[in-house]
């Protein structure tokens, strides 16, 4: 089979190599990809900006259907159509003891796609048992690949933001998270999400309010400040999701938020910020920051996405081959897509 390897450390050095068919080991199943997206963290890997263990076979999120099962496997049968997250926690660390798997610290956990275990960019990939989640009937292989990032934004906003119904939510930026952000804070009861974004993002904004935005606006172009204001009876806004990891929109976000209110961190810029942090006192405001996700959040995450709570199909901008993935890549770096999906992984 062919897999999209990161052949060792440095930029580029990513090649579309012959590799062997994996075997399942006794807990493991084989699974056969129908659909893998790239992510933002693929890309930050292809540049050498990100922990990863070389070589590797890139991918974490995907769908697919079991070929084989290792003997030790009981949960799983042949046939399965199934999801995961990326990371294979320990269940023996302090942190996964005390239920946040997500920040598991083994020093040799395996995250599929990252380090020490294959990925999801090839034909097939061995996932171990205990992380599988099946994926609900309804829901394609297509659709199913997004339940990695969905699960992100469940676990920030379902599992760790305080909206309560009415509430005027902002969402920075128009990317993956923010218009799977958009949805979420809806579904939480938000009386109403405004998207912001830049200028060139004006197509995705576009998408935003097709899904249910009801308001975006250009901070290039506008007042954003006073527009979120004029839509809160002057007050700011009851929550912001900053979901851009940009810099100027991390200030923005204080400016935003009402005092008292609520500012989650979901996009990550890669270096620091200079913010001014006596808004937290002065605002009264509490900020909170996630990272990954929890079992929870894909027990939540396939449920909304199965009761159409959540619509992923406008976020699918582009379906190409394996064999594309340069032009996936390149679809992605230009920020003309907003989710590529490898469909073809043969
Ligand atoms: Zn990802
Ligand atoms: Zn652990």
């Amino acid at each position: 089979m062919r897999g999209l390897v990161k052949t060792a450390r440095g930029e580029g050095n990513l090649e579309l190599q012959d590799l062997e068919e994996p075997r399942p080991k006794p807990n493991e199943v084989l699974i056969e990809v129908k659909a893998a997206g790239i992510c933002g963290s693929d890309i930050h890997i292809k540049h050498d900006q990100s922990f990863y263990t070389p070589p590797v076979v890139l991918g974490h999120e995907y769908s697919g259907v079991v070929v084989e099962i290792g003997q030790d496997v009981q949960s799983v049968a042949v046939g399965d159509r199934i999801v995961s997250p990326a990371t294979a926690y320990c269940g023996q660390c302090y942190h996964c003891k005390t239920g946040c798997v997500n920040r598991c610290t083994c020093p040799d956990k395996r995250i599929l796609g990252v380090s020490l275990a294959d990925g999801a960019f090839a034909k097939f990939m061995t996932v171990p048992e205990f992380i599988i989640h099946k994926v609900p009937e309804s829901l394609s292989f297509e659709e199913a690949a997004l339940a990695e990032p969905t699960a992100c934004v469940v676990h920030s906003l379902a599992e760790s933001t305080p909206i309560t119904p009415g509430d005027v939510v902002v969402v920075q930026g128009p990317g993956t998270m923010g218009l799977l952000a958009t949805q979420v804070a809806k579904t939480m009861g938000a009386g109403s999400v405004i998207v912001t974004g830049i200028t060139s993002d004006r197509w995705r904004l576009d998408i935003a309010e097709m899904i249910g935005a009801d308001l975006t606006i250009d901070v290039q172009k506008e007042e954003a400040d006073e527009v979120v204001k004029s839509h809160s009876d002057g007050l700011g806004a009851d929550v912001v999701i900053e979901a851009s990891g940009a810099g100027p929109a991390r200030s923005q976000a204080l400016e935003f938020v009402k005092s008292t209110g609520h500012i989650s961190l979901l996009g990550v810029q890669g270096k620091p910020t200079e913010i001014n942090l006596d808004y937290m006192i002065e605002k009264e405001l509490t900020m909170v920051g996630t990272w990954g996700t929890l079992p929870s959040s894909w027990v939540t995450t396939l449920r909304m996405m199965a009761s159409g709570q959540i619509d992923v199909k406008p976020l699918i901008t582009h379906k190409i081959p394996l064999i594309d993935w340069e032009r996936g890549f390149e679809l992605m770096e230009s920020q003309k897509a907003i989710k590529v999906l490898f469909t073809n992984l043969a």
